[in-house]
């Protein structure tokens, strides 16, 4: 990373303004004065200080977002307001992205990093990472779904899913019921009730691995990860 951004995105002024900071001499790569705005930098293993200060700068941010329906799980859109929308601008600068899609109408827990590497390995199928989710089903959703799902559903393309526990809350002509996958096929759970003739009214996502929700996030809220959450992530 070049040190004028990571100096930027530390709150240390505009990039213009951090070029400045760097002709004046006060700061430091490793003991040494860098005053080249393009100088690369490892935040990793590199000491930078700024007049005798160091600057503590974690490479990657790690987001739980509260997704509320209504907006596009991207990064960026010309028409429709993203996930990424809902960040503070300061936020924004660090560049993450989703973790996984949820549709529109989705709501629920959305992770959102720049950790492309951690990222990689949550979607992995082969890492089988749990995903939970509520959901307001039109249709009575009887045992023998559930035993369908454990065996697996045959989609309208042909894929059969790998075993999801479904859980019955209610049963009634609307049901609610918690599931939980280990794949995300594109939208999964709807196709997977459509497979037995039922459809989603309502979906959010409860957990993702051993992640839940904070109950504290209201929609279109979000806050920044501890080391501890994201260490039992990796
Ligand atoms: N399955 C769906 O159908 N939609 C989602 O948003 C997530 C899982």
């Amino acid at each position: 990373m070049r040190i004028d951004k990571l100096l930027a995105n530390e709150g240390f002024g505009s990039r213009k303004e951090v070029k400045q900071l760097l002709k004046q001499g006060g700061v430091l790569k490793n003991e040494t004065v860098i005053k080249d705005a393009k100088t690369h930098i490892d935040p990793e293993s590199d000491t930078i200080t700024v007049f005798g200060e160091p600057v503590d700068y974690k490479p990657f941010v790690y987001f739980m977002l509260h997704k509320p329906g209504g907006v596009i799980t991207a990064t960026e859109d010309n028409r429709e307001e993203t996930v990424i929308d809902l960040l503070e601008p300061e936020d924004q600068l660090r560049e993450p992205f989703p973790v996984g899609r949820l549709d529109k109408d989705t709501e629920g827990l959305l992770l959102i990093t720049n950790d492309g590497k951690l990222a990689h390995q949550l979607l992995s199928p082969k890492k089988n990472v749990g995903k939970t989710y509520y959901a307001k089903i039109n249709g009575k959703v009887s045992q023998t779904d559930v035993e369908v799902f454990q065996n697996g559903v045959r989609l309208d393309d042909g894929y059969i899913t790998k075993p999801a526990e479904l859980q019955v809350i209610t049963s009634d002509t609307e049901s609610e019921i918690y599931v939980t996958i280990t794949e995300g096929k594109y939208h999964q759970i709807k196709r997977m009730f459509e497979a037995v003739d039922k459809s989603v009214l309502y979906l959010k996502r409860l957990a993702f691995g051993s992640w839940e929700l904070d109950s504290t996030l209201d929609k279109g809220e979000y806050r920044e990860l501890g080391d501890e959450e994201i260490d039992y992530l990796k």
